[in-house]
């Protein structure tokens, strides 16, 4: 008789979001049939990946490898439009570059070459993708000019690309059980055997012969940031998915999966000091246009370093770094009209003054004279012959400053003028699991653990203190593709290698 609490498949899926269904699209067209579980309900699924604008980054040649993706795009619009080119290797260079030249080679390597191949497959799903033309381009001479490596983003942002992606999945009758928690694996001497997981409260088994951990990683686990990433993590507000606990990647580590990456860093943003925990709108990421002061009125970060795609992943951390994890973003009305869309609406903590006496007073905690010094000493120290240009990196910077503001740097005189109250929010971890160039997650002998595959937020080892925007997606885009395949493959040949 058939036990109601045990079903079978080839290949189960931990996690609904982007890395989980690339992952299980490719199982599926591998032959291979499928079940995915997700921990959340069905109204919220889809974990950070929901929570994207859609933003993806991957390398391309010209115009025409853009029209590949989009062939909507007819020649006559492509005339108002400078993409630009990003190569393979401009792409493996930030992914070097941003991390300190930590990331692991092989990872990088492959997903910098597979990014193109990838956004011609995921097309291949029927996922759509338009011009990042609002955050990612500003108008020079009637032509959208692009910059930092990022153009296109999916329609309906992370909530369009997930709704496709569930929307194709089931389709082609892959089904994912919703508010199903996977608890551990099954595994024995030959290798991994299933997965226990929840539903309503019950306990469950689905055996198969592989698993591919797509579940993300441990920024909503704030005991889990602050063992790993230190004093002041669990103060940080928390962004994107409730539901990225940490449980996949510890489930590998309970069978002896090995650890990788940067455990003990994360990619987290400037965003509105007062905004409960998940809501959306949090992000400031105008900041290389203005300038960025404590509470003790002082500058502590180059605001013009790179293009903000380069730095925001990185900047969080020096926010909860500072006194009572704040700080203030001060603009004028020279660069207002370039904020972005973020900087509206009701939600947002600002105060606005007509002079800069005036803010100082209203900005609550800030030491007032110091602040007012620190911006004459800003302003004083502008290279204001150097042409402001916001498209590029300008090279209009200051002079003599002990924390140069190194491209963008305009004199802040003009009112009224506005600062928004910021904190750091955490996005998602970089620490995760060791997984090999076809996403087999690895034992700490150093062998493939059989029919354990992982993709996404959860594997370790691609990013180190920062990250280039737009690479999580594509790297769980990449590594879900892959593992799909391999996991596919693997239960058609069922080779066993090492015992767990
Ligand atoms: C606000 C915000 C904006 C962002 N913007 C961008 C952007 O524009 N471009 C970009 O590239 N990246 C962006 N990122 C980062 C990006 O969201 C992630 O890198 C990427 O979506 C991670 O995909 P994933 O599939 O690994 O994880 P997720 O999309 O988080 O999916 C993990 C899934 O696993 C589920 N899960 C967790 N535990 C279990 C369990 N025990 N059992 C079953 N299921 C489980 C979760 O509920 C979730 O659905 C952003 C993140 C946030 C929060």
């Amino acid at each position: 008789m058939n036990n109601p609490l045990i079903m079978s498949t080839d290949v189960i899926v931990i996690g609904a979001g982007n890395a989980a269904m690339c992952a299980a699209l490719a199982a599926h067209e591998n032959g291979a049939t499928v079940i995915v579980l997700e921990k959340s309900p069905e109204t919220l699924k889809g974990g950070n990946t929901t929570f994207t604008h859609g933003s993806i980054r991957f390398a391309y040649k010209d115009a025409k490898d853009i029209q590949a993706i989009i062939p909507e795009l007819n020649d006559e619009e492509l005339r108002n439009i400078d993409f630009g080119t990003y190569t393979e290797s401009e792409f493996f260079d930030d992914m070097c570059r941003v991390t300190n030249y930590r990331t692991d080679i092989e990872l990088a390597s492959l997903l910098t070459s597979e990014s193109f191949p990838t956004m011609k497959w995921l097309t291949s799903h029927k996922i759509k993708f338009i011009p990042i033309y609002g955050r990612q381009a500003y108008k020079v001479d009637g032509r959208f000019q692009f910059w930092g490596g990022m153009v296109l983003e999916s329609v309906g942002g992370g909530k369009g690309l997930v709704d496709k992606l569930h929307e194709r999945a089931q389709s082609l009758g892959i089904d994912i059980l919703y508010e199903s928690p996977a608890i551990s694996l099954i595994t024995d001497d030959q290798g991994i055997k299933g997965v226990i997981y929840k539903q309503n409260g019950i306990t469950k088994e689905i055996h198969a012969k592989a698993v591919i951990i797509a579940s993300g990683g441990f920024h909503a686990n704030i005991a889990m940031r602050t063992k790993y990433l230190g004093v002041n993590w669990d103060l940080a507000h928390t962004r994107g998915s409730r539901f990225n606990t940490g449980e996949g990647i510890q489930m590998a580590l309970d069978i002896g999966a090995l650890s990788a990456g940067n455990w003990s860093s994360a990619h987290a943003v400037g965003g509105d000091r007062y905004l409960p925990d998940f809501e959306e709108g949090f992000q400031r990421l105008s900041y290389p246009l203005g300038i960025v002061i404590n509470e003790n009125g002082k500058r502590f970060l180059d605001e013009g370093e790179d293009f903000r795609n380069y730095t925001y992943a990185k900047y969080g951390k020096l926010i909860l770094e500072q006194p009572n994890q704040a700080a203030w973003q001060i603009f004028d009305q020279k660069v207002k009209p370039l904020l972005r869309e973020e900087y509206k609406g009701k939600k947002v903590s600002k105060v606005v003054a007509n002079t800069l006496e005036e803010l100082a007073e209203k900005m609550e905690g800030v030491a007032r004279d110091a602040f007012l010094h620190e911006i004459e000493e800003y302003n004083a120290a502008v290279r204001q012959k150097i042409p402001f240009n916001p498209n590029v990196k300008d090279g209009r910077c200051t002079s003599g400053l002990s924390i140069p503001k190194s491209n963008w740097a305009n004199t802040i005189d003009e009112g009224p003028f506005e600062a928004y109250a910021i904190t750091c929010g955490i996005t998602f971890t970089f620490g995760g699991l060791k997984i090999n160039t076809k996403a087999e997650v690895q034992h700490n002998l150093y062998q493939s653990i059989p029919g354990l595959y992982a993709a996404g937020e959860v594997v370790g080892g691609l990013f180190y203190s920062n990250y280039p925007g737009g690479t999580g997606l594509m790297a769980g885009s990449v590594f879900g593709r892959i593992a799909g395949k391999n996991a596919a493959l693997f239960t058609q040949k069922n080779i066993n290698k090492v015992n767990v």
